[in-house]
């Protein structure tokens, strides 16, 4: 059994969110320090095989093509393209590849399948392979699974209240019902939001309801500050706070205690210090790389100086989420490279790490 608590309301996650900081970052880092080793953080690779030209409306998105933003659209990549650069990103510390292609859904037919093509092909690397291609049905799901897929993501974005006044192209329920079809295959979902959209902090309670409310909660929840690109419908809205950033990320580890929480767009806003407050607070995977998608993103080799820092360690691929059962059912922190996970599924026995068994021993 999960210790995940499902049933969070929106008034208990606000009350967290508005603690005092020290009260709210000495909580969150002591969740933190149960579930997972701190000084790990994982190093996820964005890589965009199609870009622009969306038929969507998403107003933070320059991809949608009813936009007018100086992004180059490109037709879905080669695999041999992606291949090589998810070696480039291996070789510099990257043990996760996520996909995006600028699609409302996935149609099946060549393209699919050259994906499908994309994901064995990572998989056979050793890497953990994500993919974020829009709506999905159950099918594409489980084909999607037989490739090898490890994680798929799909972002509910803010609360089911202000989704509205971001898209209108499709609605939050359809959101949950791709996640319910990836839950139905063997692929770990990943979904999470974005701040700064112009959103009450009601909404970032209200979105973090939702997500932790799904059982299980997703494996991977990304909090990303909105990148105000000119063009888009947001192009104006002012930068988020350094501490809404950590308030959120704290309060994200909070009532999801298990689930990898994912620094991911804004960083390049972000100080050493703004970030290093974000992985004390449970944060413990970013995204590498000088684009995410289509926007900036901090170069690899300032994220390794800052690893060194901060004397952090780039997780290995496979690791297994932390989902604490028993304290005997007890397994070895990382699955070896080469060695090929048992996905974190809810009827799976799942295994505490080593790390945080002996975390909790220090906290209790
Ligand atoms: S976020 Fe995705 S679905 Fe929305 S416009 Fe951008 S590419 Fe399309």
């Amino acid at each position: 059994m999960s210790e995940a608590r499902h049933d969070w309301s929106k008034e208990e996650i606000l009350a967290i969110y508005n603690k005092p900081m020290m009260e709210l970052l000495y909580e969150a880092a002591t969740v933190h320090r149960v579930h997972h080793d701190p000084n790990t953080v994982q190093v996820s690779t964005l890589l965009s095989i199609k870009t622009g030209g969306c038929p969507e409306d998403c107003g933070y998105c320059p991809q949608a093509a009813r936009y007018h933003t100086d992004i180059e659209g490109n037709d879905l990549m080669k695999v041999s393209h992606v291949k090589a650069q998810a070696l480039r990103a291996k070789a510099s510390g990257s043990s996760r590849v996520c996909m995006g292609a600028a699609w409302r859904n996935v149609k099946d037919g060549p393209e699919f399948d050259q994906v499908l093509e994309m994901v064995r092909t990572i998989n056979k690397l050793d890497m953990e392979v994500c993919c974020t291609l829009g709506m999905l049905t159950e099918n594409q799901a489980k084909r999607l699974a037989e490739a090898g897929l490890y994680a798929y993501n799909h972002n509910l974005d803010t609360s089911e209240d202000y989704y509205k006044d971001v898209i209108s192209t499709r609605a939050f329920e359809d959101r949950l019902e791709t996640i319910d079809n990836v839950r139905k295959s063997n692929v770990t979902v990943c979904s999470g939001g974005i701040i700064g959209m112009g959103e009450e902090v009601e909404d970032r309670a209200g979105m973090l309801v939702a997500l932790a409310s799904l059982n299980p909660q997703p494996e991977s929840v990304p909090i990303n500050a909105l990148v105000a690109v000119e063009g888009t419908p947001m192009a104006e809205m002012e930068p988020v706070s350094i501490w809404d950033m950590i308030r959120m990320v704290a309060t994200t580890r909070i009532v999801m205690p298990e689930t990898q929480v994912r620094l991911s767009a804004g960083r390049t806003e972000m100080s050493r210090e703004g970030q290093a407050m974000c992985f004390f607070a449970g944060a413990n995977s970013i995204f590498a790389g000088d684009k995410l998608l289509t926007t900036p993103n901090p170069d690899v080799n300032e994220d390794m100086a800052m690893f060194k820092l901060l004397g952090l360690n780039p997780q290995k691929p496979f690791v297994k989420v932390a989902q604490p059962t028993t304290t005997e059912a007890v397994d070895s922190e990382l699955v070896p490279l080469g060695e090929k996970p048992k996905w974190t599924r809810p009827e799976h026995k799942i295994e505490r790490n080593e790390i945080a068994k002996n975390n909790k021993k220090l906290v209790e």
